[in-house]
């Protein structure tokens, strides 16, 4: 049976970014188009709109906010809490996820996003990164699904090779 790759849309060159962009990748473009891509949106399946305002995690990092030690909230001035949406996210992402179980090869994540970030997130109120997971990343890892960073350009290769 072929494998599947969940992959953060973004990523696939879908529009869903908080400023209405994209963050297409080549690789993950290739993925799609053999039919062996599944893209989503967390952020967008939470409920937000797009274009959003950019939100960041206050303490800690997905795994924080998931355990309800920490909240998500907009950064652009108006300090909305945003929390439920990324919660609701991520659970959608997992429901698919769960529905594809045994199929999912891995989730290629992007980078640096409170919601998709694997090895890295923002500060809150800072412009700086740290070490951290986002919301969905950290849901999906803590499920026993594989997470790959979308800047793991060796690991992404890999991946292709064996599903490709
Ligand atoms: S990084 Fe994740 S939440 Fe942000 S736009 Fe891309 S898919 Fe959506």
């Amino acid at each position: 049976m072929g494998k599947l790759v969940i992959v953060s849309a973004c990523l696939a060159g879908i529009d869903c970014k908080y400023n209405g962009g994209n963050n297409r990748c080549e690789e993950v473009v290739e993925l799609l188009k053999a039919g062996k891509a599944v893209p989503l949106c967390p952020e967008q399946l939470g409920g937000l709109p797009t274009p959003r305002p950019p939100a960041k995690i206050t303490e800690g990092d997905g795994r924080t906010v998931l355990s309800g030690k920490s909240r998500v909230v907009t950064v652009d001035g108006t300090s909305l809490d945003v929390t439920d949406n990324f919660l609701k996210g991520a659970k959608e992402a997992l429901k698919v996820a769960s529905l594809l179980k045994g199929k999912i090869a891995a989730c290629i994540l992007k980078e640096k996003s409170p919601s998709c970030g694997v090895r890295k997130i923002y500060r809150y109120e800072v412009d700086e990164l740290k070490e951290g997971m986002g919301v969905t990343a950290a849901l999906l890892n803590s499920k026993g699904f594989k997470i790959v960073s979308s800047e793991n350009k060796d690991e992404i290769e890999k991946l292709l090779k064996e599903i490709l």
